[in-house]
């Protein structure tokens, strides 16, 4: 498929296709510009935990629904000065309550901030001991595996900081374990490399 779709997008380098329709031949060009997928199969290419995953069950952000589900639903107050009046609340006005979240996890607040789970790295940890939701994007993403693999060559994190760092990410598995990898290899490459530096005077 992606021979043809590679030879279909070239357009002018196939013979013309005939149209019923035209009652006539035409050119045919095809390229992809998007791709659809369901969400378990768009979490997989992502590399983002799936639905039942303790910090993902809401796609696109990484935060600790089990802790917060008291503090995401509005309160009375928020609910009767908002949602139950006919105009559409600001986002001004959804981000002042300081009991609750009111429906609203885009805003870094108090209120919303959880507990980390067990072996998160307590260098990164904040003063407050608690972490914050994150709206996931690519960039959040490939900053976490950043973060892990440095700290995991250094040799400040274990690999489960670097797996409970990652999953309150978002990030899945399969992304974890490539980077477990890269860091075992490069141990590999350079154990290698002082072995070769050692046997080489031997050789001379
Ligand atoms: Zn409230």
């Amino acid at each position: 498929m992606q021979k043809d779709l590679k030879l279909l997008s070239k357009g002018q380098d196939l013979k013309p296709f005939y149209y019923a329709a035209l009652g006539t031949f035409v050119n045919v060009h095809a390229e992809i510009f998007v791709t659809l997928q369901d969400q378990p199969e768009r979490r997989g290419a992502n590399y983002i935990m799936l639905g039942n995953g303790r910090y993902t069950s809401r796609f696109g952000y990484a935060i600790d629904l089990l802790q917060l589900s008291d503090k995401i639903p509005a309160c009375n107050d928020c609910f009767y000065n908002t949602y139950a009046r006919k105009e559409i609340p600001t986002i001004s006005k959804l981000n002042k309550c300081d009991n609750c979240g009111s429906w609203n996890t885009d805003v870094d607040k108090t209120e919303l901030h959880f507990s980390p789970p067990k072996n998160y790295p307590k260098n990164i940890l904040p003063s407050s001991g608690k972490l914050s939701p994150i709206k996931m994007t690519y960039k959040t993403m490939s900053k976490a595996i950043e973060i892990a693999h440095l700290h995991l060559v250094s040799g400040s994190w274990t690999a489960a900081n670097c797996e409970s760092y990652m999953k309150v990410n978002g990030l899945n598995t399969k992304a974890t374990k490539s980077v477990m990898t890269m860091h075992i290899m490069r141990l590999y490459t350079g154990e290698q490399k002082r072995k070769e530096k050692k046997i080489k005077p031997l050789m001379n």
